[in-house]
């Protein structure tokens, strides 16, 4: 089975610095970020998935903000020129958010005013 992945992130694994909302969530983005370094296929979402399976936010499987955590994955699909449930090589997916969305200074007008967006600069 592919890792599920929701689109948006794409974005936070790229800028996770340990941070995040709770220790278990953080302990599984770490192991998801391992895992992902070896360039599994996943399946893009805009829905749960396995980071929000640690999550304590999720609500019995429905994240606690699902229209704005939504708007971002369906945000990021768009411009990456991709459709939910596209399966597609790790790196590959990375290295579309990083063309069209993060080197092209996007990334603000999707997830600007997410808490955690404060993290989310340098390294583009
Ligand atoms: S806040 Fe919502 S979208 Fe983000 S990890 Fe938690 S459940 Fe998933």
């Amino acid at each position: 089975m592919p890792y599920r992945i929701r689109a948006h992130h794409g974005m936070c694994f790229f800028f996770f610095q340990g941070k995040g909302y709770s220790g278990e969530f953080i302990e599984n983005m770490r192991r998801m970020k391992r895992k992902l370094e070896q360039n599994p296929e996943v399946v893009l979402l805009a829905e749960t998935d396995d980071v929000c399976a640690r999550c304590p936010n999720n609500l019995d499987g429905v994240c606690a903000s699902p229209e704005k955590t939504e708007r971002y994955d369906t945000q990021v699909l768009a411009l990456c020129g991709l459709e939910r449930g596209a399966r597609i090589r790790w790196e590959d997916f990375e290295a579309l958010v990083g063309e069209r969305i993060l080197t092209a200074g996007r990334r603000e007008e999707i997830c600007g005013g997410c808490q955690w967006s404060g993290l989310c600069v340098g390294r583009v």
